[in-house]
């Protein structure tokens, strides 16, 4: 469904990814694992279209995208829900719901049923559908984050780091949430400092380090390896 392609990205002269090659298959959940300033934002702003690449190339179901723009990388299916979340803050949650099916201009009785979806997936957002955005608390915020991007109908879901600053117990299931996400059919690519969760619930995963992949492998593989868990998993 995606490839990444030797891809390359340089902020001015300074090249924040090197050479990477990154393949999601359909219905996959794969995530990329590595420090801060690692690389995975910038993946992300690449596949996004908000950063361009200097070198290689970024398919979607085989087509390059590279001339194309955010708005139209996501009517064809991708959509990243931002770290740091970008909600509007005085409007309701309903308001900001509906403000994530604005992109396919979607029939109502469409966007009712998306939204019928997320107040399943999280009922804690129907319970506050009147209150501002911003008066939700972190965990409450960042499900709004995930549910405005869902109103969407993305094939592509890209997590950038759901549950940075989150009490662990809303961790657990933000995690939870997002494995129903994937098994209802929607790919997800996911970045995480949390490796210990997010390969629990991952296909696949990828290590970066300062801009290049240093490890790949299944879940399995990465949960065991010595090295990723010695620097991503503290044992
Ligand atoms: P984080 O979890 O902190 O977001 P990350 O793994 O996502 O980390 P990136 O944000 O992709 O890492 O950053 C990769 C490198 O590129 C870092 O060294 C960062 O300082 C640098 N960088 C990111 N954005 C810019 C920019 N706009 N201009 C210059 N350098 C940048």
């Amino acid at each position: 469904m995606l490839k990444l392609a030797g891809l390359s990205v340089d902020y001015g002269s300074f090249t924040a990814i090197k050479n990477v090659d990154i393949e999601v298959n359909e219905g996959e959940l794969v995530v990329l694992l590595g420090a801060n300033g690692a690389g995975k934002s910038t993946v992300f702003k690449a596949i996004s279209g908000i950063e361009k690449w200097s070198d290689g190339d970024i398919l979607f179901n085989g087509s390059s995208i590279k001339k194309k723009s955010p708005d139209r990388i996501v009517k064809a299916g991708i959509v990243q829900c931002a770290e740091g979340r970008e909600l509007f803050d005085r409007m309701t949650v309903y308001e900001n719901l509906i403000m994530g099916a604005y992109v396919h201009r979607r029939k109502k009785a469409e966007v009712k049923k998306s939204l019928g979806h997320v107040y399943e997936l999280f009922p804690i957002l129907e319970e506050k559908k009147e209150s501002a955005a911003g008066s939700l608390s972190g965990g409450q915020q960042q499900m709004l984050a995930i549910g405005r991007s869902l109103m969407s109908r993305p094939k592509l879901l890209l997590l950038d780091e759901p549950s940075i600053g989150l009490a662990p117990l809303i961790v657990e299931q933000m995690f939870d949430v997002i494995q129903k996400i994937n098994e209802e059919g929607t790919t997800v690519l996911l970045a995480e400092q949390n490796a210990n969760a997010a390969l629990k619930i991952a296909d696949r995963g990828y290590v970066f380090e300062s801009g290049s992949i240093v490890v790949k492998g299944s879940s399995n593989e990465l949960l065991t390896n010595d090295s990723v868990r010695k620097a991503y998993i503290g044992a």
